[in-house]
């Protein structure tokens, strides 16, 4: 069974990941990063954000005018159970030269474009003279005001966030935002700290996002400790992703009244902070919006209508129990 995942999904964990899970049954680390036979159950799609929906060119997502995605490498660290990019991460390397340039091209064109956005994969899997080059050739587009690195790597591979690294993003023309992808407290080791200290210290500013999984950080408890350790960290929690659909992740949904609950449990207790926003990723594409009761609408138990950010409506069905 395990074989037969290992074929559909890669399977990569980092030592430093490695040294954060334990053997306890539900270990929030473990059920990240190692297999199980339930992902080759259920539905979901290949494609779930719709990444693919709005391609101008190959590697760059514009969905937003200001805004674009521009995806440097399929390759990560680790490979989550639940990645919403999971059919495409680690297919190949670095985008390809000419692919790059074409991307390069395309936002050197569109003066609307105020932020990149460099992710994968995990952007900061490239070598630092990869890094260079792309962040020299952005920084001389005088449109583009901010970069910003969504990437998993200063908590799951600590070591390649080098006093280097940091200063070339702080000798940046352009603003360089950090933010972190972690779903556990448990997988801010000293070393992970120790990385985002560096960063902190360089003035660059750090923010989180989450994904809501289930028996790994679906619960009160597990979501305190996540926000507030991070904010101590000097990390503002962004965005709290409720799960998409992508193929095999089904056991890691939760429903969406379930992860309402648990935020409007947190408002209060914990400071402004330490709340990131909960949103969802409309699957086809549509852009994420926050899961509160002007966005969502229930028809009937466990079937919402979605308004997106531009007032078209979608239905979107909860996980079955
Ligand atoms: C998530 C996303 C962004 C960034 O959205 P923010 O709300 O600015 O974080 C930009 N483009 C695409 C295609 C996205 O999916
Ligand atoms: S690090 Fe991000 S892109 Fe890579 S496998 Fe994990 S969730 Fe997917």
């Amino acid at each position: 069974m395990l074989q037969r995942t290992a074929q559909l999904f890669r399977i990569r964990v980092t030592s430093q990941m490695q040294s954060a899970l334990t053997n306890a049954p539900d270990d929030p680390v473990a059920a990240q990063f190692l297999p199980t036979s339930q992902e080759l159950t259920g539905d979901g799609l290949s494609d779930p954000i719709g990444d693919n929906a709005h391609a101008p060119v190959p590697g760059l997502t514009h969905r937003y005018p200001d805004r674009v995605i521009l995806h440097v490498t399929k390759t990560c660290d680790v490979y989550c159970r639940f990645c919403f990019r999971r059919e495409t991460v680690g297919e190949t390397g670095p985008l390809a030269p000419q692919q790059l340039d074409a991307a390069l091209d395309y936002i050197a064109a569109t003066s609307t474009i105020r932020e990149v956005i460099l992710t994968g994969g995990d952007p900061l899997t490239l070598s630092l003279r990869r890094l260079h080059m792309v962040l020299t050739r952005l920084d001389a587009l005088n449109h583009v005001q901010m970069v910003r690195f969504h990437t998993r790597v200063p908590v799951v591979a600590p070591d390649r966030i080098t006093p280097e690294l940091v200063e070339l993003l702080a000798s940046l023309r352009m603003t360089a935002w950090m933010v972190i992808h972690t779903n556990h407290a448990q997988e801010l080791t000293p070393p992970a700290r120790k990385a985002l200290r560096l960063m902190a210290d360089a003035g660059i500013p750090l923010l989180s996002q989450s994904v809501l999984l289930r028996k790994i950080n679906d619960s009160h408890d597990a979501l305190q400790d996540l926000f507030t350790t991070l904010s101590a960290l000097r990390v503002k929690p962004y965005y709290l992703h409720h799960c998409d659909l992508a193929r095999g992740a089904g056991h890691f949904r939760t429903t969406i009244a379930a992860g309402r609950a648990l935020m409007q449990g947190l408002r209060g207790p914990l400071p402004g902070h330490c709340l990131p926003t909960y949103v969802l990723d409309i699957p086809g594409g549509f852009g994420k919006v926050p899961v509160t009761a002007d966005h969502f609408t229930e028809i009937s138990p466990g079937r919402w209508r979605v308004t997106d950010w531009q007032g078209a409506a979608h239905d979107y069905l909860d996980p079955e129990d």
